[in-house]
């Protein structure tokens, strides 16, 4: 894209960039679920880089961009790294790479400089801290000052030496300060990176999916996740290596050069890539980097580029670090991996909205270590970009990564007759005529019965961020629906246990005998919907599926509004139109929902639809009937206000709460949730994850929960070890 011209346009373009490279990280690094492409990520990290570069008084000090990783998750013991773990700065491509080399040789002074050439090992970064040769600690990188503690995990894995090799301890004139003739080991600690072979990795998810697990995206999520797993048996039966490349202090050892490193960890028993040379030119580096491209596939583990590293650690010296990586160093990024397979068919799927979206189905390929056979075509006018048709060969790629796509068609190979596919007329859900709005990509069907939309809205009532009926998911949604039980999100409140109970789940047992849900389920459930009925009213609005209205809009609403009665009083005064004599800011003011901050004209136009909308509006009959509360002062609280003047804030994510979900159970409770972690918090809730809020919180030394306790204080109503009220956090 390109960039912005002026600096406010740019100013929110790099609020924007941060948060999602902040989402981002916690996806990938805490989470060990990227949710998008490397190429993506570092496009975004890119453009944030340069915005930054262009206007030098945007940039913060706690960007991502300077930054590496992410802080640690409450879950594993914090190690502060001695020495700290950096990142690398990427080369995509030759062009940049010979850039590097470029400024590396003028900073040296065009000194003779050699590099050495590894393979960048596609796993999770491993430090292992020896004391008297043995292994004391081994720990992640985290955010590279804080790592987690790992060891009685890593222990698990074979190739990790218990006690280095006698034939690597240094000799006493090698080690600085040694007062005798049989040097005692240093302390010692070794770098490299944990990775799962393809195989096993193959292996794992085919017994992930067997036993009904959840498979791992790819082979460094798994490498990352099975590390950092709660029982160290479970680390043992996979099948985990190592690969190592650095010493946090090589001096200590008598060593001058990273290809010294290497041997010397060889010696000392580590596993060390073989796939390693020293270069004196450029030419060469060349070389290596396009072999290792060709060599990829074939290799037994993933790599995803080549770590070109000066030799000299005197020289390595020189040149130092940035606040983020080595200069000394870079990666030189492999272009994402691209298959090419046979698009099948492109199936549409029918959104909440009535969105129709355009899937395509393709012959399974296994794409950067897992098998991906579907991809988004997103909406009409990507097609027809695209080009894509039904039996073209395609191009498709997942750079290391989650969400696969379709690049294109090899047009070439496109089968004769192969047609131009267009957007059904008829919604394959209901059969009405769909409808493209103007200047809108999407197409979309306005069948407020229908039945794939219907399901979807059900099922958005009944989630965590809205209603959250805790046990009503898409399987007994769409049995209620069958069966005829469930029309609209009212009827959830008009089900019988005993009917629930009988309720027949389509399967049969062994004997043949129907399965039914059960009276304890059904006990469950309509305990669960009778606790929906008294959710926050910004909760309802949110629930209700309005077109535009999020959960932030939803809770501005709800502020402004305090009850949907108001609402639907406010949304039948038709503004005035910006126009003909009206001034956009007195139309504005003229609309009591569109100058609700946060919320807007669009928004506004959207609720004025939905409650002019007979059915909507008798369907909120129903639900008042039924005993939803509609409204936020009739909600007496319905539990005393025991965490009255303490402050919350959220982060990272919760395995049984959305983060919204969490923070409304605080609330109902009395807490204040705030973005932000200051002195004044009173606790920071740290999900599996916990970001940069989990570092600051350690910093200012504000307690921290976990989910656990987060649990059991929302059972309680009372918080650990009471911490005194406290004011504003937000100031
Ligand atoms: P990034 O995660 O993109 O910042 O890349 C830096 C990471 O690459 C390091 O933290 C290492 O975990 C990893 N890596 C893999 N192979 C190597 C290697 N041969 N030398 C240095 N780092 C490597
Ligand atoms: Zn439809």
């Amino acid at each position: 894209m390109t960039p912005p011209v002026d600096r406010e346009s740019a100013a929110a373009r790099t609020q924007a960039l941060r948060a999602e490279i902040e989402r981002h990280n916690r996806m990938y690094y805490a989470l060990d679920a990227p949710e998008i492409s490397d190429a993506a990520y570092d496009a975004l990290s890119r453009e944030l880089r340069e915005l930054e570069a262009a206007w030098p008084d945007l940039a913060v000090s706690d960007s991502p961009t300077q930054k590496v990783g992410q802080a640690p998750s409450a879950q594993f013991a914090p190690v502060a790294h001695a020495v700290r773990m950096y990142s690398l700065d990427n080369a995509m491509g030759l062009d940049e790479l010979d850039a590097w080399l470029g400024r590396v040789r003028e900073a040296v002074g065009y000194r003779a400089c050699e590099f050495v050439c590894e393979l960048k090992i596609d796993g999770s970064s491993l430090a292992l801290t020896y004391e008297d040769g043995a292994l004391l600690r081994a720990a992640t990188r985290g955010d590279g000052r804080t790592g987690e503690n790992i060891t009685v995990n890593v222990r698990q894995v074979a190739d990790v030496p218990t006690h280095l090799d006698e034939a690597a301890r240094p000799a006493a004139h090698d080690v600085q300060g040694s007062l005798f003739d049989i040097a005692a080991w240093p302390a010692t600690e070794v770098r490299g990176e944990i990775y799962m072979p393809k195989a096993s990795f193959e292996r794992l998810n085919a017994e992930q999916e067997a036993s009904g697990g959840s498979a791992f995206a790819n082979p460094r999520n798994a490498a990352a996740g099975s590390v950092r797993q709660k029982d160290p048996q479970v680390t043992a039966s996979r099948d985990l290596a190592t690969f190592m490349y650095a010493i946090a202090e090589p001096r200590a050892l008598g060593l001058a050069r990273q290809s010294e490193v290497l041997e010397w960890l060889r010696r000392a028993g580590f596993h060390v890539n073989p796939d390693v040379i020293v270069c004196a030119d450029g030419p060469s580096v060349h070389e290596f980097c396009a072999s290792a491209i060709k060599r990829r596939e074939s290799l037994p583990y993933e790599i995803d580029g080549v770590v070109v590293k000066v030799d000299s650690l005197a020289l390595q010296d020189e040149l130092g670090y940035t606040s983020k990586a080595p200069r000394w160093a870079i990666a030189f990024k492999f272009p994402p991996e691209e298959k090419t397979t046979v698009l099948r068919e492109i199936r549409v799927q029918v959104g909440r909205t009535g969105n129709l979206t355009p899937l395509a189905e393709f012959d399974p390929v296994t794409v950067a270590g897992s098998t991906i056979a579907r991809a988004t075509l997103h909406n009409i006018d990507e097609i027809g970009r695209k080009d894509v048709r039904v039996g073209d060969t395609i191009i498709v790629r997942k750079a290391g990564d989650v969400i696969p796509e379709v690049l294109g068609p090899i047009l070439s190979l496109r089968p004769k007759g192969a047609e131009i596919w267009r957007m059904p007329t008829a919604c394959p859900s209901c059969g009405e005529p769909v409808w493209r709005e103007e200047r809108e990509v999407a197409t979309r069907c306005v069948n407020a019965g229908c039945p794939a939309q219907r399901l979807e809205r059900l099922a958005h009532w009944a989630g965590r961020g809205s209603l959250d009926i805790d046990g009503m998911g898409y399987e007994i949604i769409t049995r209620l629906v069958d069966t005829g039980a469930l029309h609209d999100v009212s009827d959830f409140y008009a089900l019988d246990e005993q009917d629930l109970a009988a309720l027949d789940m389509g399967r049969v047992k062994q004997d043949g005998a129907p399965v039914a849900l059960g009276p304890i389920v059904a006990a469950k459930l309509t305990a669960s919907i009778d606790a929906s009925r008294r959710r926050s009213l910004a909760r309802v609005f949110f629930g209700l599926g309005i077109r535009h209205v999020g959960s932030t809009v939803a809770e501005a609403l709800a502020a402004e509004f305090g009850s949907i009665d108001a609402l639907a009083e406010a949304a039948s005064i038709s503004p005035l139109a910006a126009g003909g004599g009206v001034t956009l800011a007195a139309a504005l003011a003229s609309d009591p929902i569109a100058r609700v901050e946060g919320v807007g004209p669009k928004i506004a136009e959207s609720v004025r639809a939905f409650f002019g909308n007979a059915e909507n509006r008798a369907l909120i009959e129903r639900l008042r009937e039924r005993g939803v509360v509609l409204a936020e002062e009739k909600r007496a609280p319905a539990r005393p206000q025991t965490l009255a003047g303490l402050t919350f804030v959220l982060t990272g994510a919760l395995e049984a709460y959305s983060r919204d979900a969490a923070g409304a159970a605080l609330k109902e409770l009395g807490a204040k949730v705030s973005g932000s972690v200051s002195k004044k918090t009173s606790f920071v809730v740290a999900g599996d994850d916990a970001g940069s809020k989990l570092a600051k919180a350690l910093e200012l030394g504000v307690s921290v929960l976990d989910e656990e306790a987060l649990v059991s204080m929302l059972d309680t109503g009372h918080a650990p070890g009471f911490v005194a009220a406290t004011s504003d956090p937000d100031e």
